[in-house]
């Protein structure tokens, strides 16, 4: 049986999108395995909204590879 906890957890930089203000903004994304997360505790640089809840877009590095 596979846990998904049991793969590694990177943080890098990333873009998210933040429903307060309805943009794209940088931030730093957390990726495990195939899935992508916000990392807790960032806030918008634009409105100061928590970003715990935004949609991870992208991460640079794969963009990078890609
Ligand atoms: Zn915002």
């Amino acid at each position: 049986m596979k846990s998904n906890n049991a793969l590694p957890v990177e943080a890098l930089p990333g873009r998210v999108h933040c429903y307060m203000c309805t943009h794209n903004v940088e931030a730093t994304v957390l990726k495990r395995g195939s899935a992508r997360q916000t990392q807790p505790g960032q806030t918008c640089p634009r409105c100061k909204a928590s970003l715990d809840s935004s949609y991870a877009l992208e991460v640079f590095s794969e963009l990078a590879a890609a």
